[in-house]
Parts: structure tokens; sequence; C-alpha cells
């Protein structure tokens, strides 16, 4: 069945006209579509919007490259509900800052009583924490590179407006700012060039928001950097060594040497084994054949580190361990890690809690200068969807009643670890009592119907453009640098990502296959 769902267009002249979601996209014929996916591939390849090709062993210096998986069309989404999550993500950089610095809070839901009790990666993340703690390591000064993911929510049948609303709140390795700006020079370059043969009249510059993502999360390294306070010291990137998504990751590292002076080096979990160093008074050095003497490090920037995957021994455990009781900036430090945790995400919606990081009433200053509105608290949670505990006293059966309209979720980052609808009642006979602790429920966002896109791959089969039904996903950058209590926080919004991805598919991840990388059409 089709739905019509349509947002009033209040345009300057006062003439409401309604965006209809189903008719996106335009029509084009399959000569404009070529054309359209000559142009963006070769723009892609010259722009830096690439990933490296799959390969089972990856030469020591790349050779080649292909392009990213891209989207021909931007992603329509209401401008207002463009403009409102923005606004949010400055009272989440500092919610989620707040929460870092919660340690009774962070310590009840994800410690030893906690998720930390059945699920092995939390527990040892919380439990490296816990001994930092112990040992009487000072206040880290933490740093957040935030991405605030949501959805469009359509329900079927309904008369509710269309709203965006929260998928996640990612705090480690949030990824795509770099290449996600390149898909916005794309589709305006796109525009620009062939104006897309006049297809629609929404396809104009002004509704192709700026996205200055690599700048933002720029910033926010080389604000922690100047914090850190030694003019020559490097930023250290713990990389997977299998990476493919390098290219995201080195125009960042570009950046801070042009914009900042500020050098970076790359090292896996494994290459810290030999190179990296703590000396007593906690300054984190790493050593290269190439530098002498050894490199003092500033800020450890993790695009590992999120997976248990990336820690295939306790040494690996131990080793982020080592790499947290430094002086260096974390980003993310142990706790910031742990307050992005599905399950913290879920306990935020529990009445009074989302109350205490933010009211003033309710937390008497504790957490610095910054006072919040109960308006703020209201936009925050009109921005969640339902979750809960499978933990909690009705948990696992209020799930099965659910379960098709229900997606649950574990303590894990970087797609693919999701279990939905169908697959529920089956998942729930074999989770044991203690394991429904590490799980939320959360009810499915439902993006509207029929909306098109045309996606374009590179490699196999897929190569080239396919139409086919979508979903968009919209994640918002921030940042946040933050010590004590006290302080406050610095923090910053700035860039976003669209991920699309084929409508069939539950998950979204572009690293995993599921989706292209898209940019944001204000309709
Ligand atoms: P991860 O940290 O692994 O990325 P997510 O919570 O983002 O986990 O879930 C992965 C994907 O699953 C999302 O990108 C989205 O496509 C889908 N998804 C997650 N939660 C929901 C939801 N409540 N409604 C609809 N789709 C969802
Ligand atoms: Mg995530
Ligand atoms: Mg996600």
């Amino acid at each position: 069945m089709r739905v019509r769902v349509v947002v009033d267009l209040d345009d300057q002249s006062g003439m409401a006209e309604p965006f209809v979601f189903s008719n996106w996209p335009p029509a084009i014929d399959e000569e404009q579509r070529n054309k359209l996916t000559l142009l963006a591939t070769t723009y892609a390849l010259s722009h830096g919007l690439l990933y490296l090709p799959p390969a089972d062993v990856p030469p020591p210096a790349p050779t080649s490259a292909i392009h990213a998986p891209l989207a021909l069309f931007p992603a329509p989404f209401p401008r207002k509900l463009f403009e409102n999550v923005q606004r949010l993500q400055h009272i989440y950089n500092v919610l989620y800052a707040r929460i870092a610095l919660d340690t009774a809070f962070l310590d009840t839901v994800m410690g030893a009583e906690g998720v930390a009790k059945v699920d092995d990666f939390t527990r040892q993340l919380w439990q490296s924490w816990k001994r930092l703690r112990d040992e009487g390591t000072p206040e880290p000064v933490h740093l957040g590179i935030f991405r605030s993911d949501y959805l469009l929510h359509a329900p079927h049948g309904s008369d509710e407006p269309v709203s965006l609303k929260q998928v996640e709140f990612n705090t480690i390795s949030s990824s795509f700012g770099a290449l996600s700006e390149r898909v916005s020079g794309l589709h305006n370059y796109l525009l620009a060039s062939t104006n897309y043969y006049g297809c629609s009249r929404h396809l104009t510059s002004d509704n192709l928001p700026p996205n200055k993502t690599t700048s933002t999360i720029v910033e926010g390294l080389a604000t922690a950097h100047r914090a850190y306070g030694v003019k020559g010291a490097y930023i250290l990137f713990v990389c997977q060594a299998n990476e493919r998504n390098v290219f995201d990751q080195r125009l960042v590292e570009y950046e801070l040497l042009e914009k900042h002076g500020i050098h970076v080096i790359r090292q896996t979990f494994d290459g810290l084994f030999t190179s990296a160093i703590v000396s007593a008074d906690r300054k984190l050095t790493v050593s290269s054949p190439l530098h002498a003497p050894p490199l003092e490090i500033a800020v450890i920037y993790f695009r590992a580190g999120y997976t248990p995957v990336d820690y295939p021994t306790p040494a690996h455990y131990a080793m982020r361990e080592a790499l947290s009781r430094s002086r260096a900036v974390s980003c993310p430090t142990l706790a910031l890690q742990l307050a992005g945790g599905k399950k913290v995400q879920e306990v935020l919606t529990r009445p009074g809690v989302l109350e205490k990081f933010l009211l003033p009433v309710e937390n008497k200053g504790r957490f610095g200068p910054e006072v919040f509105s109960e308006a703020d608290v209201a936009a925050i949670r009109a921005s969640w969807v339902e979750m809960w505990g499978l933990d909690d006293h009705d948990g696992v059966e209020k799930a099965r009643t659910r379960s098709s309209t229900l997606v649950l979720k574990p303590q894990r980052e970087g797609g693919g670890n999701n279990v939905y609808r169908s697959a529920i009642p089956e998942f729930l006979d074999k989770l044991s009592r203690e394991e429904r602790a590490a799980w939320i429920a959360m009810a499915l966002i439902e993006p509207p119907e029929s909306v098109g896109g045309y996606l374009v791959r590179a490699g196999g089969a897929d190569t080239g453009a396919k139409k086919a039904d979508v979903v968009s996903e919209l994640g918002v950058f921030g940042w946040a640098l933050f010590s004590g209590r006290e302080a406050g926080v610095e923090e910053r919004t700035g860039g976003w990502l669209v991920r699309t991805k084929g409508r069939e598919s539950d998950e979204g991840g572009v690293a995993v296959g599921f989706s292209v990388l898209d940019s944001v059409l204000l309709v």
C-alpha cells in the first residue's frame, strides 16, 4: 500500500506546497541516469570520496582505490526537523559529558551490578576504568567526538506529523564525517553542472545545506591538543589493521596538519605493543624508526576499540588501560565510551533521569554552570521512541507481545548486532535470564514509505546505479571537551552525515556494505 507522507512547505511567498515523499526521486531517463553516474563516480574519485578496495592482504602502500558507495540524489528531510536536531546537539553534547562525569550513575548502569555483570566486553572496559580510579589516577580530560543518529518517523495510518527520532548516540569512532562532506560537495556539483536536468524544483542550492564536518572534528581534536599544552606533541590515531575506510581518517589528518600544524601518527593496537610507553609521570610516548626521540602524544583518537574484535587477547585490553592511564586526552575516555552504551540510552528514557542531568533544581549545580530548561528536556524526550530493558520485570513479555514493532539491541557498535521483528520471539527463547541485562528493546522507527533513491556502488555485480526503495539515516556531529564537573564543557556542533540503505535491509552500516553515503535535501 502506498501512503502519502507530506510535509507542508512554508516557503517565502507564504504559499504552502506539500512535499510528497513517495514522489522522490524525480523521474530521469536512462541517458540522464548514466550521465549523472559517470559525473558522480568521476567526482568521487577526484575528491577523495574513496575506499580501499577489498583485499585479503592489504598492500603496505595502497596503489588503488574505489569510490565509496554513494547516492545520486540527496535525501529529503524537512527543514524544520533538520534545524531542530542541529539545535538539540548542543544539549546532547553537554548531556553526554555529564553522563561521563557521573561515576556513580555509570557504575550502576554499566558496572559490576549492571551490564558488566553479563557482558564481557563492557566488563573489560568498566574494570579497566575502575582499576584506574582505585589507583588514584586523576580525572582525565575527556574528548568526545559524537554523532547522534536519527530516522524520519511517519507512522503508518496515523495523523502524527512526521518527526525525527533518535536511533542512537555514538561516543566512539563516529565515522564518515569527512566523506560525508565530500558527498555534499558531490551533490552540489551535480546540481551546478547539470541542474539535475531540471527534474525537480526542490533541487536548488538553497536546499542543500552546508556541511562542515571535517573542520568540526578537526577543531575538537585541535582544542584537546591545546588543552594538553605541548606544542610539538602528536595526535595518535588508533586504527584497525584491515581498515578500508582510511580516506575518511586521512582527510582529518591532512586538515590537522594544514590548518593547525598538528602531526598525526597512526598505529594499530598490535603496533602499540612495541611502540607505546607510559612513563611514571603518565606521559605517553610512541616510538617509530623514523623519529628519535619517541613522539609525545597529546590526544589519542580511537578509530578502533569499539568492538570486541579489536581486543583479541587480554593484552589488547591491557593496552587500552595503559593508554587510559596516561595524561594524553582520550577520544573517547573509557567513561565516555561506556556512556555511549545502548543501555544508557534506555535508562535515560526512565522518569527523572534526564531531568537529573539537565535541570538545576534536580542536580543543584553539580554539573557545572550551564542551566537547561523544562522545554529543553521536553525537546530531547520528543526525539526518542519507547525503550525498555529486557531485565525489567515484564521486559521480555512485553518484547514478545510487541515483537513485530520492535528491535532488540545488545551493547555493541558497528552494525549487524540487532535482532528485528519476527526473529525476536525465537531469540528470546534462547536468551538466559542473566543475559537480559545486556539487551534493550526499542520501538521501531517508521520512515516514510515508497521513497526511492539511486544507489551507486563499485565492485562486483552491483557496479553502477540501482534504483531502490530506501531509508535514509541522518547523523549530526558534535564534540565536547571537559574534565571535572565544575569546569563546564567546551563543545561545538557542526556537520552531518546521511546514510541511505535499501528498505529491505534492517541495518544501515556503510562499512558493512548495507548503505551508501548521501546528503540532505531540505524540503
Ligand atoms: P550500531 O551502534 O551498531 O550502529 P544502531 O542502534 O545504530 O547500532 O542500529 C543499527 C541500525 O539498525 C541503524 O543504523 C538502523 O538502520 C537500524 N535501527 C536501529 N534502531 C532502530 C529503530 N529503533 N528503528 C528502526 N531502525 C533501527
Ligand atoms: Mg553506534
Ligand atoms: Mg548506528
